[in-house]
């Protein structure tokens, strides 16, 4: 074996490179082109045929259309000129030529048409199926497998680089070529090894067994599962290992002479090294791009009859990442280094156009590549079926129109109270608590009327509980943690709804969706994330970030080291600064417990006002919270926070009848805290009933479930007058056998009868699983078998229920939390959907409408959203609609909104507190200024009492 070569004559390599560039041949010499019409090259002008003119004459044009592609014009004007490309304002020249090498080779499918790929391979119509294959190959899957299996039985090569973008199918098209080039029955050479970065480990065997047809026995070479001899891989078909475990086999002692080496591995090097295989397979082959890394050399000297690399990134640096994929495809004659390096990285420097038109000669026999956004015989290349997504609007029943009119109204109390005493924003995370329960309450009445559940039940987080957890923090992280966590918060508690840093963020990193101080979690990082996305990240499968391979050497080994690290512990990355987290551990935190209480508000108000008086801080007045900024007393500013706000901005108050009612509000007292020292987080009812502003008549505390006792019987202690309410909420407030089903669940049950007749399978939605929990109570009512797919069930849970979705004639209806599972959750044989609740941010609904919307979706897809009129839910998507559409306006595109950053107006809006005025859109009544409002906006900053 050879792996670099002995030279043959240089100036023979030349000619034949020239050669090749000039007449726009597709092809080296071994490998005639049948195609050379469908190359991107100039075509060759009639009537000159010889080589040398040709030469000649195509040369030139290219170097006209190359020169002012690369600007080169400029590189020899003078001493004014800058005197290479680096010096050209504008892309690095490397990474724009080998763009340019790329982008030349990119949907050239080498002649081959779907049908006659479809002959090539034996089949009938693209509808059949490989013998031995699981799946459909799409149309550009059935070129990609003609052209790989022809690659290995018909050229010189044996093999290719197969260069697809991330979701063409790679694995899938590699499989099938296995499957079509089977060695002989009788052959003593039949294994293909399959090298990986150590996170596709698992990913490639899987993928093994489910695409295929039980042809191959597959095995994971690696840690404990290491094979010992030979004979361990006689009934192998295929070996599947990691980039760093082929190393281990591979490593040549120093001083060893070059023509010793092959001797040496072959004889002394580990068991990888010393076998032959049938094929090697180089997964994600950026990993072998640099030669002189220890991957690339070790690939090199694997020893296999046929040889592919598969990469969505085959050329990102220089032209030299070319060279270390085809030494490892031992693609003569360009694997022989001098030759390559004299005719084309150096090349590079002096005519870069010629080096670019020579890389892309020698890359074009071997490789194929498809982009994402291209088309083939006209059509794009992924092709879905169309998506009708419909917003079904709703009506209340009497009963839940009543009930949500009340709760709302309560909010509304609260909310003008917090306004009138500029406190709105200290009462940040309460806000969103109230959001939540009236998203909630559209869903269902029970969600709330009997709050259940320990996860997102804020009574579990009482003045107590919270110093509790405060300590075991304390204990478990130190003192320094828990301080900066609780000063974090603290900036949160005064920036409010502005502000920016993801580590304070109210939304959760994962599902985007507003989540509050109770859906909380800390992890020991310091970041959060909500309690659904928690569970969910720790019972899925480890996630990466699909980048492998583009740092160095170095840097890959110890990001594999780091994953098997994890995969042996258990852990997971933590979503904003992916760090290894054991999110089954007991370092994870309530959030809720680290809210600053009144007298840390206090002392840190305190504390400000000194530094300020000796630092003597100027505020700056650009609030969204305020637009109060002449009170003199007010020139302080936070430095936790990243905005920088002064403390009247936020709205901070030192009164205590000012400090914020949680506990009255959310859910009954569970304990009755001394004045002075409390928790904010601290439960309470939902609204209070002794607040003397309360104008409303039910009384949350009268609805409240029956697991909270502490109060004796919570039926009965409503507001006088509200008998037949009582009635009415008790019978809401049920969730057994004879629970009350709401205007989504009635409208849930009359689309999947309307859709039964259609055959058609439906995944039903919804954010809580709480409501899924009632959802499946009302199934169960109406005899509607429905499998649950829930962030808590560990992995094999969810391969059994995604199986039996999957089957033929099983089970029709799948409840899923939208914010399970959404890293590759796959659920095409689903091809209706029913949401049975808004997210917050659309872009979260939109990935969950995907799962099914996807690669392998040959049927149309049908989306009902469900809303209810007049309701926040209704009034949150027109806030979308206005905000996305803001953000287009400014940004020319609709993501990136943050939409948790809330102005007082939008908070009214939101709680239908106010609506457009006549005339008015909802725009227009957003951003107009406050004078022209009612004026109760111009409230919100509250007069410092110090
Ligand atoms: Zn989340
Ligand atoms: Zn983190």
């Amino acid at each position: 074996m050879h792996i670099d070569a002995p030279p043959p004559s240089q100036r023979n390599l030349l000619d034949l490179l020239d050669a090749e560039v000039a007449s726009g041949s597709s092809s080296t010499p071994l490998q005639p082109s049948k195609n050379a019409a469908n190359n991107t090259a100039t075509p060759t002008p009639p009537g000159q045929s010889t080589p040398f003119t040709l030469a000649a004459a195509s040369e030139a044009m290219k170097r006209a259309r190359l020169a002012q592609e690369f600007n080169l014009t400029q590189l020899s004007q003078g001493p004014i000129a800058p005197i290479r490309g680096i010096d050209i304002n504008g892309e690095d020249p490397l990474v724009h030529m080998s763009n340019y090498v790329q982008r030349g080779l990119e949907n050239d499918s080498k002649g081959w048409t779907v049908k006659k790929s479809i002959e090539y391979l034996g089949a009938q119509t693209k509808d059949d199926i490989l013998p031995g294959m699981e799946v459909r190959l799409l149309e550009h899957q059935w070129i990609g497998v003609a052209w790989m299996v022809k690659q290995e039985t018909e050229t010189e090569s044996k093999g290719g680089i197969l260069a697809d973008d991330m979701g063409l199918g790679k694995t899938v098209q590699m499989l099938a070529a296995m499957s079509i080039n089977m060695p002989a029955m009788d052959a003593k050479v039949r294994v293909t090894l399959i090298v990986v970065p150590a996170a596709l480990l698992q990913q490639w065997k899987d993928e093994v067994e489910t695409k295929t047809n039980g042809l191959f026995r597959a095995h994971i070479h690696h840690g404990k599962d290491k094979l010992r001899s030979k004979k361990d891989m006689k009934d192998l078909d295929v070996v599947i290992t990691s980039y760093q475990t082929l190393c281990q086999d591979f490593v040549i002692p120093k001083g060893l002479e070059d023509w010793e080496v092959e001797d040496f591995i072959e004889k002394k090097g580990g068991l990888l090294a010393r076998t032959q295989f049938f094929r090697v397979i180089a997964d994600e082959a950026q990993y072998i791009r640099n030669r002189s890394t220890q991957s690339s050399l070790s690939l090199a000297y694997v020893r296999a009859k046929h040889r592919w690399a598969l990469t969505g990134t085959p050329v990102t640096n220089t032209l030299a990442d070319i060279y270390g994929i085809i030494r490892f495809g031992h693609f003569r004659p360009w694997n022989d280094y001098p030759s390559f390096n004299n005719h084309i990285i150096k090349v590079q420097n002096e005519d870069a156009p010629l080096a670019g038109e020579r890389a892309q000669a020698v890359l074009k026999p071997l490789i194929m590549r498809r982009t994402k956004d291209s088309q083939l015989e006209g059509q794009p290349i992924l092709r879905l079926p169309k998506k009708d997504i419909e917003l079904v609007k709703l009506d209340f029943t009497p009963d839940e129109r009543q009930i949500y009119d009340d709760i709302e109204g309560q909010t509304h109390v609260r909310i003008n109270k917090y306004i009138a005493q500029g406190t709105l924003v200290k009462n940040y995370s309460f806000v969103l608590v109230l959001i939540l329960r009236l998203r909630q309450l559209t869903c269902h009445p029970q969600l709330i009327l009997a709050q259940s559940g320990e996860l997102d039940d804020p009574s579990l987080i009482v003045g107590t509980d919270a110093e509790k957890e405060r300590s075991r923090a304390t204990k478990l992280m130190g003192r320094p943690w828990v301080e900066s966590v609780i000063r974090r918060f603290m900036a949160r508690a005064q920036l409010g709804f502005g502000d920016d840093d993801p580590a304070l963020g109210a939304d959760c990193p994962v599902c985007h969706d507003l989540f509050t101080t109770i859906t909380g979690r800390l992890l020991p990082c310091g970041h959060q994330i909500c309690v659904d996305c928690l569970e969910d990240r720790m019972n899925s499968d480890i996630a990466h970030d699909g980048i492998f391979g583009e740092g160095s050497e170095k840097e890959n080994l110890k990001a594999e080291q780091e994953y098997e690290r994890a995969v042996a512990q258990g852990l997971r990355p933590c979503p904003t600064c992916n760090q290894m987290l054991n999110l089954k551990g007991d370092k994870i935190f309530k959030s809720a417990a680290f809210e600053p209480t009144k007298e840390e508000v206090k002392e840190n108000k305190r504390k400000r006002r000194e530094a300020w008086k000796t630092a003597g801080v100027r505020r700056r007045p650009d609030r969204i919270f305020s637009d109060d900024d002449d009170d003199d007393d007010s020139d302080i500013e936070i430095e936790d926070g990243p905005a920088k706000k002064s403390f009247d901005e936020m709205g901070m108050d030192d009164s205590d009848d000012d400090f914020p009612d949680l506990d009255k509000i959310i859910e009954q007292p569970v304990k009755k805290r001394k004045s002075d020292q409390g928790n904010i987080y601290a439960s309470g009812k939902l609204v209070g009933s002794d607040d003397e502003d309360m104008d409303s008549d039910v009384d949350l505390d009268g609805l409240q479930p029956k697991k909270k006792k502490k109060k004796g019987s919570n039926m009965g202690k409503k507001r006088v007058g509200k008998g037949d309410n009582q009635a009415m909420y008790e019978r809401w407030a049920r969730s057994d056998d004879d629970i009350e089903p709401s205007t989504k669940m009635i409208r849930l049950l009359e689309l999947l009868k309307e859709w039964d007749a259609s055959g058609d399978k439906t995944i039903v939605y919804s954010q809580w699983t709480s409501m899924l929990d009632l959802v499946d109570t009302v199934f169960s009512i109406h005899g509607i078998t429905a499998l649950r797919f829930d962030g808590r069930m560990d992995r094999q849970q969810r391969d059994a229920v995604l199986a039996a979705f999957k089957r033929t004639g099983g089970p029709k209806v799948i409840l899923i939390s939208t914010k399970c599972g959404s890293v590759g959750l796959n659920l095409v044989s689903a091809n209706r959907v029913i949401n049975l609740d808004l997210s917050w941010n659309y872009a979260a609904e939109s990935q969950a409408y995907d799962r099914c919307h996807r690669i392998g979706q040959d049927k149309p897809v049908w989306i009902k959203r469900l809303v209810v009129e007049d309701t926040i839910e209704e009034r949150m998507l027109k806030l979308q609609d206005v905000k996305v559409g803001l953000a287009e306006a400014a940004l020319g595109e609709g993501t990136g909104t943050r939409l948790h950053k809330m102005s007082v107006k939008e908070i009214k809006f939101l709680f239908g507190m106010t609506k457009p005025k006549e005339q008015q859109t909802l725009q227009q009544m957003l951003v107009q200024p406050e004078s022209d409002d009612d004026g109760a906006d111009s409230d919100a900053i509250e007069e410092d009492s110090d």
